[in-house]
């Protein structure tokens, strides 16, 4: 081992020995040559490097170069942030607070650098890089496919008859509004993830938006199925926000005839019931479709959860509705289930019927 690595005074190994055990920080200790001797348990966790591999290294290796040189650069106290790499190639950027450690004639023996990783959560890591990854995976697709046929527009505009230029405008513009529905359902979740959704909580009657939105829907998919609403006689009104309402039925309606076969029927009830101990409205969507698997019932309502059938394969979707609608229903002081049997799918979505502030979602 590298002779200077050994520099320390006796009391500052018991003190960063010790620190070791009470700190959920990770620090670093190092000579005035920049060469590290002390790499704690944590810093180890975070990084992925083992302290047999960082001692006698290099401080700067750790992290940019140019950040070391101001490190050292005999201040005091330091704090800023740095770019650290860890062992499986990725960079994180942490706050960092140095200073210089004094032997027993006060003169610097070296440094010492706290990165401030006590929040630092590697599934929380993990799960992000796994949400970047499948997010530019769907924004891949569609513009590709934009690329691909303005390409093909620009370059041989004149050579294509009307009926083809019209075919590559369409699909451009398609793929244009499919990207735009991705943002849009990305932009939703980050607001609920943030807790910045505005609610507007006031009565309404029900009645005239399921009528709306199945109307909006069956043209969308140019009235492929039939779309039954029955609402009891003297529904209450339910205590809601409208937009988000209109959002959730949108999505439960739309995925009813999205995933089933042309020509079958979409069934939507709405009664009054009773749900946690409260006197809630519950609106049922029924399709006979392709079903959904008693173990894959709760995958649904996962981000980005799409489930593999020859349906889902050729039908457009992000996999965010659900997870949507399920995080607004309960923002709305409200639930939402499914049940799938004998094939037959029904998503219940219940609602208050009286005032309230809204409800409060808990992410797992
Ligand atoms: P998307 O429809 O955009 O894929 P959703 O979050 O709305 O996303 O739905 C998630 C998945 O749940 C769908 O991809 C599909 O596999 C399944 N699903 C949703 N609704 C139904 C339904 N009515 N019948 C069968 N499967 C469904």
């Amino acid at each position: 081992m590298n002779e200077k690595i050994h520099i320390r005074t006796q009391a500052a190994d018991y003190i960063l020995d010790s620190l070791n055990r009470i700190t959920q920080n990770g620090f670093v200790a190092y000579n005035l040559d920049g060469v590290i001797t002390f790499f704690n348990d944590r810093m180890q966790e975070v990084t992925g490097w083992h302290e047999s591999e960082m001692l006698g290294k290099p401080i700067k290796d750790l992290f940019l170069a140019k950040e070391f040189k101001t490190l050292a650069n005999g201040s005091d106290m330091v704090s800023y942030a740095v770019t650290l790499f860890t062992r499986d190639g990725k960079q994180l950027t942490v706050e960092t607070r140095t200073t210089s450690i004094l032997d027993a004639d006060a003169k610097p023996d070296g440094y010492l650098t706290l990165f401030q990783v006590e929040s630092y959560n590697k599934n929380l890591d993990k799960a992000q890089s796994e949400f970047i990854s499948t997010v530019s995976h769907e924004l891949r697709t569609p513009i590709t496919s934009i690329k691909g046929f303005a390409a093909t527009l620009l370059q041989q505009g004149n050579l294509l008859d009307e009926e083809k230029k019209k075919k590559y405008t369409k699909i451009i513009k398609d793929q244009a509004e499919r990207l735009s529905r991705l943002v849009e359902d990305l932009l939703a979740v980050s607001r609920l993830e943030n807790r910045k959704v505005q609610l507007t909580i006031h009565p309404m009657n029900l009645k005239p938006m399921l009528e709306s939105v199945s109307e909006i829907v069956s043209s969308k998919y140019n009235n492929s199925h039939k779309i039954d609403i029955q609402c009891s006689e003297m529904l209450p009104n339910v205590w809601v926000d409208s937009d988000r309402l209109e959002q959730i039925l949108t999505n439960l309606i739309d995925n009813a005839v999205k995933y089933s076969p042309q020509a079958k029927l979409v069934e939507i009830k709405a009664r009054t019931c009773q749900h946690n101990g409260s006197e809630m409205v519950r609106i049922s969507v029924t399709d006979f479709g392709i079903g959904i698997k008693e173990e894959d019932l709760r995958k649904i309502f996962t981000k980005f959860s799409r489930l593999d059938s020859p349906l889902t394969r050729v039908t457009e979707g992000t996999g965010l509705g659900l997870y949507i609608s399920s995080s607004l229903s309960k923002l709305l002081g409200g639930d939402l289930t499914v049940k799938s049997e004998d094939g037959k799918t029904t998503f219940s979505l219940f609602l208050p019927t009286k005032h309230h502030e809204g409800g409060t979602i808990w992410w797992d």
